[in-house]
């Protein structure tokens, strides 16, 4: 991973043989991840591999704004999710940051259970409906849903196929209700 990159919870940055974990990341077996959204950076006295959240004056949310945020828990008949960033902005969000996106919001067809589209650490874009009096999201959009997802069995991040996305390390399937550009996202240009 290139320094100063915009980086997402889980992403690899490097290995322990080359760094050590600072501050915003972690070691899973040998390989350092990202632990938050923010700017990777390496301290090259200490040799440690950190990611500095991406601060200065605080972001308040707006109905209308295009967010990132992470899939926290799964009800049956609601996603709660927390924000993480807004797009365009990179600056800490003030506030409630935890919303949720109600079942009908989840996409345009038909969602009889929650957990068919979304499970527990995915990565989704979401479009902020109501601020007031509780934080709303919707991923309706066919540019809204999962940008990154997890393997639920090995926690591999899964690759996407034609209408499935798939766990090259175990095999596994599984299917999301995805952002037309899954896996292709880079945050440093948007
Ligand atoms: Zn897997």
């Amino acid at each position: 991973m290139e320094k100063d990159r915009i980086v997402l919870p889980g992403d690899r940055l490097s290995t322990s043989e080359e760094l050590l974990p600072g501050e915003g990341t972690f070691d899973d077996n040998g390989v350092i991840r990202s632990s938050r959204i923010g700017r990777y950076a390496v301290d090259r006295r200490r040799k440690t591999a950190e990611v500095k959240p991406l601060t200065s004056t605080p972001v308040i949310l707006k109905k209308g704004d295009i967010v990132i945020a992470e899939i926290t828990s799964l009800k049956p008949s609601m996603v709660i999710a927390q924000v993480l960033h807004v797009i365009g902005k990179n600056r800490e969000i003030s506030g409630d940051k935890i919303g949720t996106i109600h079942i009908s919001e989840i996409s345009s067809s038909y969602v009889e259970d929650p957990s068919t589209e979304y499970r527990l650490g995915d990565i989704i874009r979401a479009r902020i409906i109501q601020v007031k009096p509780s934080l709303q999201l919707t991923t309706k959009d066919k540019t809204l849903g999962a940008i990154k997802a997890l393997c639920i069995k090995c926690r591999h991040p899964l690759i996407r196929k034609s209408s499935f996305l798939e766990c090259k390390k175990c095999g596994n399937k599984e299917k999301r209700k995805i952002a037309l550009d899954y896996g292709r996202i880079d945050l440093n240009k948007i």
